[in-house]
């Protein structure tokens, strides 16, 4: 199977890598020169454009950072360029509109399409666990699945076109503001004289257990794949975390949700940005409640 990838930065360059090591022809893509070269070290073939990727490609997948970007890729490139009968695949975390708008201009060019977000982070990407949340006719998911296996520990189908981004968006709410709630944790513990690595080994196997602490740990230490371990570089950005957010109160506003925690994590990322912080790890948070943000160099 020869498969294009477009967009190859700290989530794609890893999934490209793993299509290539399941033996697939990869006709890689990116804006970035660094980007392409470091694909071209894992085994895919850089292209020179968008266009060039996709000419060739039984399966297109795209991973870039917002629905204008995904607008543009497809609307210019893609889809005037993929070939007949090629399965399109968006991984992006996009808005639920551009997904489907895109999915309707796929469907009007005669190519199945999906939206297929993942949950995972960059080290679930690098080793090929990520979980996939697809949106798309359920006759092309069989399709969709054989695509994204090399790359996941998981691939399910939330509904129709846009689905699988409804489903990212809630998915990202509760990370949001569960990142939040444990960043306060520690740092509540660390004023009561509570040794934060107890904290964690306890918490972790109690009723506050959740991924943004045993997986994705903001204190140092304790996880060490975790981002707070590289300081807070090269996870998922505070901007994509904002993203996420704000994606998930607009959706909330235009369905009449409620979803208070929500706004108030959009509220404390949106400050973080401001400071300064959009490129770091959004675990980095963590400085910004114990009020030593001066750790961040
Ligand atoms: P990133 O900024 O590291 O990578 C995006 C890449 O897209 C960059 O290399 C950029 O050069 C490239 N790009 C932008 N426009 C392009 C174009 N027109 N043509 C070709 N390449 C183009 O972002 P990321 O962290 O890899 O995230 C990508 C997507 O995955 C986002 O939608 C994000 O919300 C989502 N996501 C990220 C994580 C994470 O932990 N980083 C986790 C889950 C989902």
């Amino acid at each position: 199977m020869q498969v294009a990838f477009i967009g190859l930065g700290n989530m794609g360059g890893g999934m490209a890598a793993n299509q290539a090591k399941a033996g697939r022809r990869v006709a890689a893509f990116d804006l970035s020169e660094a980007a392409l070269a470091k694909a071209a070290e894992a085994g895919c073939t850089p292209s020179a454009s968008a266009a060039e990727a996709v000419s060739g490609a039984d399966a297109v997948v795209t991973m870039l950072p917002a629905g204008p970007h995904v607008r543009q890729v497809y609307a210019e490139w893609v889809l005037p360029n993929a070939k007949d009968g090629a399965l399109l695949i968006d991984c992006s975390t996009i808005d639920v509109e551009s997904a489907r708008a895109v999915a309707s201009e796929a469907k009007a060019k005669g190519f199945a399409f999906a939206d297929a977000p993942v949950s995972g982070g960059v080290a679930a990407a690098a080793a090929g666990t990520l979980a996939f949340m697809v949106g798309c006719d359920e006759i092309d998911f069989a399709g969709v699945e054989e695509v994204l296996q090399p790359m996941a520990r998981a691939v399910i189908r939330a509904g129709d076109h846009g689905a699988g981004q409804a489903a990212k968006i809630c998915n990202n709410m509760v990370l949001g503001a569960s990142m939040i709630a444990v960043c306060e944790a520690f740092a509540l513990a660390e004023r009561l004289g509570l040794a934060p690595e107890r904290f964690f080994e306890i918490a972790s196997q109690s009723s506050g257990q959740c991924w943004s602490l045993t997986s994705y740990c903001p204190w140092p230490g304790p996880v060490e794949a975790a981002p707070s371990n590289r300081g807070y570089e090269g996870g998922f950005a505070v901007a994509m975390m904002l993203k996420d957010l704000k994606l998930a109160q607009e959706a909330a506003a235009r369905s009449g949700a409620a979803a208070p925690l929500g706004a108030q994590a959009e509220a404390l990322y949106a400050l973080f940005d401001k400071l300064g912080y959009g490129g770091k790890d959004f675990s980095a948070i963590l400085q910004l409640i114990r009020g030593k943000l001066g750790e961040l160099g």
